[in-house]
């Protein structure tokens, strides 16, 4: 993996695990490239290092990517050199493979049954033990991706038609897919067993849309007709749905529930349930595990700030702005000559003097990882006047790395991993500190369940192949 070298820089990016992609997947819908655009617009919070679209007319993919955000990598000249009805985009923030360009999805290849495109949300936890089979057969990859294995098991296979070809390619993968891929002006979306990665269908007119979060689907104005559900293949062609496949009831689903306390937008709805409607019965359910005399509840922004309303409604104390967080810090900014040792989490937080000062204050967050960010808020909240800083997280202790699609350290840099609940209180310099416990916060958003908690748990419900036969290293957790 790429890692930018300054410190500072380093600190802002790794504070938070990062999602890995976003996807979508267009058809019957005329200026399908431009739709995807807005699409990738709206999951830009799922990866930031690279977009890309793959557009199809008359059966002919034209494939756009660069490394950047949507907004840079794509304008009005460049969409409209991507005609046609159909079209897949994905946005990638990068582990596995690296960031560079040739691993930027869609990946787009010409193979007997036409041009195919594929786009990719997970980790396929086997991924380098099917690749080696490939290469010892004759498989030539152009790229470091996980993704590529999907398109040469589908080229490879021996079956005649593309939905067998399909159907026998997810046979030999393991971990966590949501995908959405085109071979021809068909759309096909796939989500793994487990159900790992969101994926939602929708509707606008004739013409069907696939995305990672809802957010995408309300954007170009399509109409949520349901999740892809868990070991669900789809064939979505001229109005009409097809099923393939549905391995539903095979294995144990585990939908990624950091997706909820993290990852996705508050206003879309993943797995059935809302996300802000998540976050809030989280924030509840802390202040009912973890009750604090306080004068005001404040919000890590913006990733808390649903948990935190929840947390004031749950507790009775007042939510108040008290956190600002700088939407404008970029990739490069001037460093001083001077910084103090809070200076990295001055750039992105300042505080609202008037609220702290002289205050109990509860602040939430929605987890704890590396806690770097952590205890400089904490000094830049007493700096500003309030008199007990009450620490409360909805999620419980993150302790395990996830090898399911999403960026974390390691084991030896989580936070819940090193030190125990006192120590934190501790290292942080906070009057408490509360989690959310692990049942609490299942129960909190039951109706979506069984969820996938191994970050929590170290109870890791798909195989992790790769991993265990030594073909890569505990910190290499990989993505899409
Ligand atoms: Fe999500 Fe954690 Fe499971 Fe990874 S290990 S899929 S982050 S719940």
């Amino acid at each position: 993996m790429t890692r930018p070298s300054d410190p500072i820089l380093m600190h802002l990016l790794d504070e938070s695990p990062r999602d890995e992609c976003g996807v979508v997947g267009i058809t019957g819908m005329e200026g399908a490239a431009e739709l995807s655009f807005l699409a990738l617009y709206a999951l830009q919070h799922r990866g930031q290092e690279s977009a890309g679209i793959c557009a199809i007319d008359q059966g002919v993919g034209r494939l756009h990517k660069r490394l950047g955000l949507a907004a840079e990598v794509f304008d009005a000249n460049v969409l409209k050199g991507l005609p046609g009805d159909t079209a897949v985009g994905h946005v990638r923030y990068s582990t596995a493979g690296g960031g560079q360009l040739a691993n930027a999805q869609p990946i787009m290849v010409r193979y007997a049954m036409g041009d195919l495109a594929i786009a990719h949300n997970g980790n396929i936890t086997n991924a380098y033990d099917v690749r080696n089979r490939l290469v010892k057969e004759g498989a030539i990859f152009q790229t470091d991706s996980d993704s590529e294995v999907i398109i040469h098991l589908i080229a490879r296979s021996r079956h005649e038609t593309v939905e067998a070809q399909i159907d026998d390619a997810l046979t030999y993968l393991e971990g966590a897919f949501s995908l959405v891929l085109t071979v021809g002006d068909t759309l096909y979306a796939v989500r793994d067993p487990r159900g790992f990665r969101p994926l939602v269908l929708g509707r606008k007119g004739d013409g069907f849309a696939v995305a990672s979060e809802t957010c995408a689907l309300d954007i170009i104005g399509a109409e949520l007709i349901r999740d892809i559900y868990p070991g669900e293949v789809l064939k979505l062609r001229r109005g009409e749905i097809t099923p393939l496949r549905n391995l539903v009831t095979v294995l144990r689903q585990a939908p990624c529930i950091f997706e909820l306390v993290y990852f996705a937008r508050p206003d879309s709805r993943i797995f059935g349930i809302s996300v802000d409607r998540a976050r809030r019965a989280f924030g509840r359910q802390l202040a009912r595990e973890h009750p604090v005399e306080a004068d005001a509840v404040l919000a890590v922004p913006d990733s808390a700030n649903s948990a935190a309303l929840g947390f004031s409604e749950g507790s009775g104390a007042p939510f108040e702005l008290g956190l600002l967080r700088n939407h404008y810090v970029g990739r490069t900014f001037i460093r001083p000559s001077q910084e103090d040792r809070d200076f990295s989490a001055r750039i992105k937080y300042a505080p609202v003097r008037e609220v702290l000062e002289g205050r109990r204050v509860v602040v939430v967050d929605d987890s704890l990882v590396r806690g770097t960010t952590s205890g400089s808020l904490v000094n830049i909240i007493r700096e500003a006047g309030a008199s007990e800083v009450h620490l409360r997280i909805a999620s419980p202790p993150v302790r395990f790395p996830c090898y399911y699609g999403i960026d974390m350290p390691t084991k030896g840099e989580l936070l819940g991993h090193r030190m125990s609940i006192a120590e934190i209180e501790k290292h942080l310099g906070v009057d408490s500190l509360g989690y959310l416990s692990l049942e609490g916060m299942e129960e909190a958003v039951k109706e979506g369940g069984p969820f996938c908690n191994a970050c929590f748990s170290g109870d890791y419900t798909a195989p992790l192949v790769d991993l265990e036969k030594g073909l890569i290293g505990p910190e290499d957790t990989g993505c899409c």
